[in-house]
């Protein structure tokens, strides 16, 4: 099991040394969230943002604009956050009410202080292998790979999904790794056929369970970035058979989170990610990473990695 929350401390350890370094250099990194309306996930996303954003010792900001907000006001305030030295971040949580043109406010966001990587020029960068900014979840499956000594260059590494958040970015950061790879989405057919020849398969998919143990290769490494919510406990049961924690948090919570890949097909793989405590762990320590990240290119500094 590779332990997402583990590497995500090891990395905001790093962080933390980095940033005393700045520090000491009179350079304090600054991050500033904006959060539209009242959305509860969104908000638990935002506050652990800004939480971990203290621990390390970044400036933080959080700016509440209402959910009646104009695409017009959005673009003033990302404005303002493009002028001010000392915001290094820009983060704009989504997602954004339906109204809010999602694409125009990504692309106002001035792309030296993209943390999230979406902006088209980082986009652009990732794919051509300049490195910058590149988006949180993928950037966290590489940091998982590589930690865990796991080699990529010349393994078949398959993709099933194909967001410009998750798959796409993870797809080309794979492909910048030198595995051979291989996209697939709602339109491929016959799917298992790509999936079981992966030595590394990314499910990105958002269905709970959809990799079953007969899709992937036995001693393959499975990386699993769902963040499903079930609320049947047949379905529980059926997933987790005799895990007797599972049972208990899901009566307790009258939900438990599930991956896209159905659990059970953890067992014949040579490493897996868990769901939660995987992936989903290294999204905010990427974030910070990226934070400090903007903050010393702005300055001309050199990035370690
Ligand atoms: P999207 O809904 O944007 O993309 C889902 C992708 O899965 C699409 O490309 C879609 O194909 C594909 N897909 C859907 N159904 C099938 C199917 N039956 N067969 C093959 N492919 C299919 O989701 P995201 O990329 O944003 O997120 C994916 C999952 O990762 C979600 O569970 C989300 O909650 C989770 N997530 C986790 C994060 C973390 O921190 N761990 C961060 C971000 C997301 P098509 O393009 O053809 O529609």
């Amino acid at each position: 099991m590779l332990d997402g929350v583990a590497i995500a401390a090891e990395i905001k350890a790093e962080v933390a040394g980095e940033i005393e370094e700045l520090k000491a250099a009179g350079v304090v990194p600054g991050l500033a969230v904006v959060l539209v309306g009242e959305a509860p996930a969104s908000a638990i996303y935002v506050r652990s943002k800004v939480k971990t954003c203290g621990e390390l010792g970044i400036y933080s900001e959080m700016l509440t604009p209402p959910e009646t907000v104009t695409t017009e006001e959005m673009l003033e305030i990302i404005a303002s956050l493009n002028a001010r030295d000392e915001i290094d971040g820009i983060l704009v949580q989504l997602p954004l009410p339906k109204h809010v043109d999602t694409k125009r406010l990504l692309e106002a966001v001035s792309p030296d202080k993209d943390v999230d990587g979406f902006h088209p020029v980082n986009a652009g960068r990732l794919q051509t292998g300049q490195g910058g900014l590149a988006p949180c979840t993928p950037a966290g499956i590489m940091e998982i790979l590589r930690r865990s000594g796991i080699e990529v260059a010349g393994k078949s590494a398959v993709v099933v999904g194909r967001s410009d958040i998750v798959g796409k970015p993870a797809a080309m950061m794979l492909l910048n790794a030198s595995a051979t790879v291989t996209v697939c989405h709602s339109r491929t057919r016959e799917l298992a056929r790509y999936t079981r020849d992966a030595d590394i398969l990314v499910a990105a998919i958002g269905r709970a369970g959809f990799v079953t143990e007969e899709m992937v290769k036995p001693g393959a490494v499975l990386i699993d970035v769902g963040i499903n919510r079930v609320m049947d406990a047949a379905e529980v049961e059926r997933f987790f058979p005799g895990d007797e924690a599972r049972a208990a948090g899901f009566r307790k919570r009258g939900s438990t989170v599930v991956g896209d890949i159905d659990p059970r097909a953890f067992a014949s793989s040579s490493a897996f990610t868990p769901v939660p405590g995987g992936v989903g762990a290294l999204t905010i320590a990427m974030l910070m990473q990226n934070t400090v990240t903007a903050a010393k290119l702005r300055r001309g500094l050199p990035v370690s990695r």
